[in-house]
């Protein structure tokens, strides 16, 4: 997989381990964002093939961000990045757009077969 991947999580360590994961995929991480508004624009400027997007963030949710960066491109390919106990709102996230979602804590198996798909 050689893809360039916009990591967006308001937790330092998970940017880290999606980094991790991403790279050990071959992907390449063209940039992160710590909070929604900082993704947005970073999608905009960077206009990478992926998305990692964390759904609960202090500024402006994941799922608020995921329609934002479907208006501005209809086809984005954005994976949501979520505790389980959020299942309805990633259900909400795979109906307005998703493609995929990867469950937090992360399982590294679980997460590179997610990737491997989209
Ligand atoms: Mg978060």
């Amino acid at each position: 997989m050689s893809c360039r991947v916009l990591v967006v999580d308001d937790s330092a360590f998970m940017r880290v381990r999606l980094r991790e994961i991403l790279e050990s995929s071959g992907a390449t991480v063209v940039g992160e964002a710590a909070n929604g508004i900082e993704g947005i624009k970073k999608f905009q400027e960077l206009k990478p093939d992926l998305m990692l997007l964390d759904i609960t963030m202090p500024d402006i949710d994941g799922l608020t961000v995921l329609k934002e960066v479907l208006q501005f491109d209809s086809q984005a390919k954005i994976i949501m990045v979520s505790a389980l106990s959020q299942k309805s709102i990633i259900m909400e996230a795979l109906q307005s757009g998703a493609r995929d979602y990867i469950i937090k804590p992360l399982d590294l198996h679980k997460a590179k077969e997610v990737l491997s798909k989209v």
